[in-house]
């Protein structure tokens, strides 16, 4: 299963999935089912498409049933059978059963519920209802600290500059002129040498 992040622009992981030290309680060895999220824009985006399960504020009923941990949430299932958790929220934008594609705002992340602070808890279940580590899908390490960041836009003439020096770089490899870096492992953008940029020019002389 791939997932996109669940928000655009960049934010940091403040507590980890698995065992941790519960921050309210102090208790060690707690078991944390999500990880928590802290971003700047606060606009909650849905992970993968799928259709809203749960919409709801879930009020704390001392049934027993810790939902309202969860305060204000949206549950989506996932065409592959995965159900991603939001929880937390301060606003939700979706409904119960509608469709939502990846990227669409859910809500407004915030404080709701169990939290001493505005982050997303973000959980993710497979299709046995098991809790599962969500940085593996999102491919960042399950650490707190780690703060992600997006990858700057390009502009229309750099993706044009990137084809014509990949369009160079197969040309010099096929020549023989870029030896000893395949172009496989040769990283366009890569910055050349100076003494790099006259090897190659040397060898394109005796090809022209
Ligand atoms: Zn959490």
């Amino acid at each position: 299963m791939t997932i996109r992040m669940p928000f655009d622009g960049p934010f940091r992981v403040a507590s980890p999935f698995g065992y941790r030290t519960d921050p309210i309680t102090g208790a060690e060895h707690s078991w944390h089912g999500g990880v928590d999220l802290v971003s700047e824009d606060r606009n909650v985006r849905a992970a993968c498409g799928g259709v809203v399960l749960r919409s709801r504020w879930a009020p704390d009923l001392g049934d027993g049933d810790r939902t309202w941990e969860w305060g204000n949430y949206v549950s989506v299932a996932g065409d592959d059978g995965f159900v991603i958790y939001y929880c937390h929220l301060a606003t939700r934008t979706v409904e119960a059963g509608q469709r939502v594609g990846a990227g669409q705002v859910l809500g407004i992340e915030g404080t709701t519920g169990r939290s001493t602070g505005i982050h997303l808890h973000f959980e993710v279940r497979d299709y046995n209802a098991q809790q599962t580590d969500p940085c593996a899908y999102l491919g960042i390490p399950n650490e707190a600290g780690f703060v992600w960041t997006p990858e700057p836009e390009r502009e229309p003439w750099e993706e044009q500059a990137q084809d014509w020096s990949r369009e160079a770089v197969d040309w010099c490899v096929r020549r023989g002129i870029l030896q000893g870096r395949g172009g496989d492992d040769y990283a366009l953008g890569e910055p050349v040498t100076r003494e790099e940029l006259c090897v190659m020019l040397w060898r394109a002389r005796e090809v022209l």
